[in-house]
């Protein structure tokens, strides 16, 4: 039985010198492994569908309990991810979050759109990977169930100021509630206030990046403009923010942060 997708290669594992496992991210169907046979024999069919980060159209047929790649029609290579290290490794880490929360027979159309914008963006260059990779982190965070409460302070309703992102409880306090130690129930010395959860400094600009990364349409994600003092906030907030309810860390990440050190 032939079963055609349309996906994102977002992994792939050297199963022998001729055959390689493919994760594909597909509309249809959600996350899928499948093998393509003689992919990595240079003259493959299949060559240039078989890669990471390649974007297809995959007619797959199945055998016993696995996929096989039975012909593939190239569709975006995203080959300018290839040109820059920094560019691959952000690209790598995007498509290891999705590997992480996309689950199998669970179709997520969203996360996909969201998740082939990005790759778009790294490859183009037209916007900071800084940027980029916040914008999708606190995206991410939005799809998977984690909205967070970015309309000013949760306690006092304050919208003007600098504010501290509450990354497990997703709100946000102004200067002074959070010096009162304002959402802690049991009284508290300041320093413990400071220990007690896990926050991030946020300024209102890039608390309004936060905010509207996280409901504006999708096409527009990276239309807004954030001045450079204020995108360490916004991306430190956004990394913290994906990864504490992720509950989870990345190599890649890791690595992306090498290369751009
Ligand atoms: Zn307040």
């Amino acid at each position: 039985m032939l079963t055609e997708v349309k996906g994102l290669v977002i992994r792939t594992v050297n199963l022998s010198d001729n055959d390689k496992l493919l994760t594909i991210f597909t509309e249809e169907h959600g996350k899928i492994t499948a093998v393509a046979n003689g992919s990595r024999v240079l003259k493959s069919r299949y060559l240039a569908a078989a890669q990471l980060f390649c974007y297809g159209s995959y007619v797959l047929y199945k055998k016993g309990d696995r996929y096989w790649v039975r012909e593939v029609s190239l569709i975006e290579s995203f080959f300018d991810l290839r040109s820059d290290l920094a560019r691959t490794a952000l690209a790598a880490y995007v498509c290891d979050v999705a590997d992480d929360v996309v689950e199998e027979n669970a179709p997520d159309k969203e996360f996909l759109r969201l998740v082939l914008n990005t790759l778009y963006a790294t490859a183009n260059g037209q916007h900071p990977l800084p940027k980029i990779k916040a914008a999708f982190e606190m995206r991410a965070a939005c799809i998977l169930g984690f909205m967070p409460m970015l309309q000013g302070c949760h306690y006092c309703g304050r919208t003007d100021g600098d504010f501290f992102l509450d990354i497990m409880n997703g709100v946000v306090l102004c200067s002074e509630c959070h010096r009162n130690g304002e959402g802690i129930d049991v009284p508290l010395t300041a320093e413990d206030i400071c220990t007690s959860r896990i926050i991030c400094p946020l300024s209102s600009s890039a608390l309004a990046a936060l905010l509207y990364a996280s409901v504006c349409p999708m096409q527009r994600l990276l239309s807004f403009r954030l001045d450079e003092a204020d995108m360490p906030l916004f991306s430190a907030s956004a990394e913290k923010y994906l990864l504490n309810h992720l509950e989870r860390g990345f190599k890649s990440l890791d690595f992306y942060k090498q290369v751009c050190d």
